[in-house]
């Protein structure tokens, strides 16, 4: 047994280097796949970029194209103003409308400037007011934008009439020199005398969104102009058109919500170097650290403003798909895949090899505890006296223990392995029994072979042993090959069995002797052990019909046992049920109670059953043993006697002894529930003379037929009694004093109303007395003597109330 750990050890030590090894394959597998992954994912990541900036690039040139062709319609539209106004004399308010109306959209507006030097202002103002705009004035704009008269300048290029769709109001007279950035235009376009863009304006009256833009100048000259550009001149110039531009209407008028979401626009003016805010900024913002913006410069009459394009977060969601994420989660899994099928494929290899050794040290272990548990068994075996023996079936050999050989006192050479050793000495009243047991195990019909046989001792006595064995190995086919069993000397255990069934008999003979006796013995739950004659004289059932089946309910009055329960369990503080009931005060001694019981017949007996406890060695209670006898005739005899006792014998009806009974019993309940009680008492009226006149017979027919009639009237609670003579009683529990007035009256005038056969009418004088708490039977009786008396006194055949 020492080396068993050994064997456990070396495979575990194999097992966890074998182990090691698989783990470093698939870890090899899975770092393969994992580069592999990363390299991909790398790369298929560098063309989705490379996508994404084509895609935006496309976008943005498309977006600064947009962007300068609208530059370019706005110049070519003041253009055509321009050249309108060239080739026609003189251009009317209506005409310019009309003309610029098709052009409005693009621009928020356009105006005509005309140009008044300062001499000529007073008449310019007069004759622009005379033509119908009355406030008409040359203004400059103050500090909150309010008109005021325009500064003493050189020249004015006020705004005479314009176009507008956008502007609420056209600031008819401002003078373009009132702001600085209006000065600044003029003086470029007297310098350039071409189509100039201004900085950048707030547009006065424009709706605030659209307020940040330019003013576009175009001078209007008309006949010859000498002077080189580059130089002021003002030879010819008639005035200025000026289109008024929103940045905002420029980029993204005519675009839809989707395109404009895209990408993120501003726009700056180069020349603006100090001013930090673009002159325009779209809505929509820049996405952060998207790496990709394009900048460009267009050129719009002569100013150069820079775009600047970046994608939007919309963009990015829509153009980029994150391939290399799919790629690396797909390339993550199928590396992740390889490597447990790795692990998977090599592990069970390298369990199968280990479940080998594991299986084979098992075995060798096993096969050394066997030999060693096989030699303990059979010095255990021999040591608690029990003979051991071990037939091998196909060599035909059985091996005899020592303590076997023994027990039949045989030396160990004096028996040879022949299975006949054991068979020959078999009793031969005991062979078949135990050769069937035998072939029943071998046939695998039963998990043990027993049998309690005799065997022959050396000393030719015979000794009862009990063997038992078991096939411990069987054949392919499942026939036995090797089986086991011991043999134990019973022989005491057989002497008492024998004794004890000698006795069990003579019992059971005296028990079926005692036929007018009932005895029946149950175990604890009501299942009948014994039932002897008397028993099934009794209850009318045979002992085969009832042994080993509960006691038959319908033996009992079930009111009769729920009685008893109820009563039981009050007495003992637990609830009784059952079969429980007939034995629950048996205790340390026996119960003894009268019971109704009905016969399979179904006639009813009344028994006298006594219970006692039936206890095993030890003193534990196993069961219950009754003894019932028949007392029916006996209770019949005293329930006659008892009824005799308390009836009159003449009229039938209850005499004086029953009626003392009655009152006090009566008195008893009443004082406990507090229920009236009264008597009702009369006495014949000269019944003497009845006897005198009609004899002494019928007097008597007088006394029955009166008890009769009274006792047609009373309830069922009324107690109705003969004191003696003719002097009868009503006891009337429950009934107040006024109630029992209305009996006696019934009753008086029931004797009264009807004459009696042969006699004439009889009458009687009554007496009522209402009992109260604490008066004795004999105050009450008094009480109801002395009305009785009193309606004799006053003239008989009457009723009197007694007094309290
Ligand atoms: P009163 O109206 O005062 O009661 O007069 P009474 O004659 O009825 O009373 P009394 O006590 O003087 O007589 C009662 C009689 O009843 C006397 C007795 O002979 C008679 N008597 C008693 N018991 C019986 C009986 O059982 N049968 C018959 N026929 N007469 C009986
Ligand atoms: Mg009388
Ligand atoms: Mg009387």
């Amino acid at each position: 047994m020492t080396q068993l750990p050994a064997f456990g050890q070396l495979p575990a030590a194999q097992g966890i280097a074998r182990q090691k090894k698989v783990l470093r394959a698939a870890g090899l597998v899975l770092a393969a796949g994992l580069l592999l992954t990363g390299l991909l994912g790398w790369n298929v990541w560098r063309n989705a970029r490379t996508a994404l900036e084509q895609q935006f690039a496309l976008a943005a040139n498309e977006r600064v194209d947009r962007v300068r062709e609208r530059l370019v319609l706005q110049r070519s539209e003041l253009e055509s103003i321009q050249r309108f106004f060239e080739n026609s004399n003189e251009v009317s308010r209506q005409e310019f409308e009309h003309f610029v109306s098709p052009l409005l959209g693009d621009a928020l507006g356009y105006a005509w400037l005309p140009r008044v030097e300062h001499n000529a202002r007073a008449a310019f103002e007069e004759q622009v007011q005379a033509s119908g705009l009355l406030d008409y004035l040359i203004h400059d704009l103050d500090s909150q934008s309010h008109p005021v008269p325009a500064q003493v300048r050189e020249r004015y290029f006020p705004v005479l009439y314009g176009a507008s769709e956008y502007l609420q109001e056209l600031p008819l007279g401002l003078d373009l020199s009132s702001t600085l950035p209006g000065r600044e235009l003029t003086q470029r376009v007297l310098t350039g005398r071409q189509l100039t863009a201004s900085m950048p304006v707030i547009l006065p009256g424009a709706p605030a969104e659209d307020a940040a833009g330019v003013l576009l100048a175009a001078p209007f000259y008309r006949g010859s102009v000498m002077t080189s550009p580059g130089e002021e001149s003002l030879g010819g110039l008639q005035g200025m058109l000026v289109a008024a531009i929103s940045y905002r209407l420029l980029i993204e008028q005519g675009m839809d919500v989707d395109s404009l979401a895209q990408l993120a626009i501003s726009l700056r003016d180069s020349a603006e170097q100090g001013a930090d805010l673009p002159m325009y900024r779209s809505v929509v913002r820049a996405a952060q650290n998207s790496g990709l913006v394009m900048e460009r410069h267009l050129d719009f009459a002569g100013r150069d403003y820079l775009v600047r394009i970046e994608p939007s977060r919309d963009f990015l969601q829509r153009n980029e798909g994150h391939p290399q994420l799919w790629v690396l989660l797909g390339g993550l899994l199928t590396s992740l895949l390889l490597a447990g099928y790795v692990l998977a494929l090599l592990g069970q290899r390298q369990r199968a090899l280990q479940l080998v050794e594991e299986r084979t040290a098992e075995l060798r272990a096993n096969q050394l505890e066997l030999q060693e548990n096989q030699a303990r068994l059979h010095f255990a075996m021999d040591s608690a006296g029990h003979g051991v023996w071990d037939w091998n079936i196909d060599l035909g050999k059985v091996f005899y223990s020592h303590a076997w050989k023994a027990m039949l006192g045989f030396r160990d050479a004096e028996v040879g392995a022949s299975p006949d050793e054991c068979t020959r000495r078999v009793h031969p009243d005991d062979q078949a029994a135990r050769c069937e047991a035998l072939q029943r195990h071998l046939r695998g019909e039963t998990s043990l072979y027993q049998s309690e046989h005799r065997l022959r001792c050396k000393s030719g006595r015979w000794l009862w042993v009990l063997d038992r064995g078991q096939v411990v190995e069987r054949r392919s086919d499942g026939s036995a090959r090797r089986m086991i069993g011991t043999q134990t000397d019973i022989s005491s255990r057989k002497a008492v069995e024998l004794e004890l069934g000698e006795v069990n008999s003579r019992l059971h003979g005296l028990l079926d002797a005692a036929t007018q006796v009932a005895i029946v013995s149950t175990d604890l739950r009501g299942f009948v052990r014994s039932f002897n004659v008397g028993a099934e004289r009794l209850f009318g059932y045979s002992a085969r019909e009832v042994l080993g089946r509960p006691v038959p309910e319908s033996i009992f009055v079930k009111e009769e046992i729920r009685r008893r329960a109820h009563e039981l369990s009050t007495v003992l503080g637990r609830e009784i049920r059952g079969f429980e009931v007939v034995g629950a005060l048996v205790g340390e001694g026996h119960e003894e109670h009268e019971w109704t019981c009905i016969r399979r017949d179904g006639q009813k007996l009344k028994i006298n059953l006594i219970i006692t406890g039936v206890r095993d060695s030890s003193g534990v209670m196993t069961g219950y043993l009754g003894i019932a006898t028949d007392i029916t005739r006996r209770k019949e005899a005293e329930l006659e006697l008892r009824r005799l006792s308390v009836t009159d014998a003449l009229t039938g009806v209850h005499n004086r002894r029953y009626f003392k009974e009655q009152l006090e019993l009566s008195m008893a309940r009443c004082s406990r529930s507090g229920e009236p009680l009264s008597l009702v008492m009369f006495d014949v009226d000269h019944f003497k003379s009845i006897n005198d006149r009609f004899g002494h017979e019928a007097g008597d027919v007088v006394l029955v037929t009166l008890c009769q009639r009274v006792a047609l009237r009373l309830r069922k609670t009324d107690v109705f009694c003969r004191l003696g003579g003719e002097e009868l009683v009503v006891l009337c529990p429950g009934s107040s004093l006024e109630q029992a007035m209305q009996l006696a009256e019934a009753l008086w005038q029931a004797l009264r109303s009807q004459p009696m056969e042969g006699v004439g009418v009889v009458t009687a004088s009554f007496g009522v007395a209402g009992w109260r708490i604490g008066e004795t039977a004999d105050d009450l009786m008094c009480k109801v003597d002395r009305a009785v008396y009193r309606a004799k006194r006053q003239g008989r055949d009457r009723l009197e109330r007694a007094d309290d």
